[in-house]
């Protein structure tokens, strides 16, 4: 579910003469290296580099290979500034206020306004503007600061230069999330998709979840609004999907139904 829910929580709580406190910072949508599921590229980052979080990708003979979303979004930016900076450049919109960052491009495959998933090819990997070879220069930005890169919910090395392993776009794919109950309480969790199903125990408010898949439930309203969808995160452990961020508002893009 998206942040939107919250804010139109907080303001009919707020309506209602109750105390709250201050929203919790969402958690990022689940980013994925952006390229091909199964590929294998080398990330470099280094202090001097501007912005200084961002990620120059490479790996042999790598002009003209695809480039693909990271999560999915609508693409706000298809440009291209000529011989210098980023050159022909794509970026991407995300929930929460997320911006990625594409640059360097031989050519681009999306138009601005276009809806993109995992593992939906942007463009291609080029090497265009200030770029002394080809190479993909990858951003991930909050709000329009420049933020460390993470994979899956896992930081990027800095500094350096390691092998990062792509999964997206692959069939199948599992998803994650983030436990919020706003209250610090945690969530039952259930034995099937529905507030019906035994109580199998429970999850910490705050805890990150991975989700195998999601179905259609009972009906429960929570820290992101009314939703049927209840995410397995198990074998035999279902949660309300009203109660995980997961970037994405209703079911997650590549993510099966069970
Ligand atoms: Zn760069």
């Amino acid at each position: 579910m998206a942040k939107r829910w919250l804010g139109l929580l907080a303001a009919g709580l707020l309506a209602a003469g109750v105390l709250v406190p201050a929203a919790p910072a969402m958690a990022a949508p689940t980013f994925k290296v952006p390229f091909p599921c199964g590929q294998s590229w080398s990330g470099q980052t280094r202090s001097a580099h501007s912005p200084a979080y961002a990620v120059d990708f490479n790996r042999t003979d790598d002009l003209g290979d695809p480039v693909v979303a990271s999560a999915p979004g609508t693409v706000d930016r298809v440009t291209d500034l000529g011989g210098t900076s980023y050159g022909k450049y794509v970026r991407i919109s995300h929930a929460g206020g997320y911006h990625t960052y594409y640059a360097h491009l031989n050519g681009f495959n999306v138009s601005v306004g276009q809806s993109v998933g995992y593992g939906k090819v942007i463009g291609w990997v080029g090497s265009t503007g200030g770029s002394t070879g080809p190479h993909l220069h990858y951003e991930q930005r909050l709000n329009g600061a420049d933020i460390q890169v993470r994979f899956n919910g896992a930081l990027a090395l800095y500094w350096g230069t390691k092998n990062y392993s792509s999964d997206n776009g692959c069939a199948s794919s599992t998803g994650s999330g983030t436990i919020n109950t706003t209250s610090g309480v945690a969530l039952t969790v259930r034995s099937g998709p529905g507030t019906g199903y035994s109580s199998v125990g429970t999850i910490a408010d705050g805890a990150r979840v991975t989700i195998q898949c999601q179905t259609s439930g009972t009906s429960v309203t929570g820290t992101y609004g009314t939703s049927t969808i209840w995410d397995k995160i198990g074998a035999g452990r279902f949660v309300s999907d009203a109660y995980v961020y997961t970037g994405s508002d209703g079911y997650i893009s590549g993510v099966p139904r069970c």
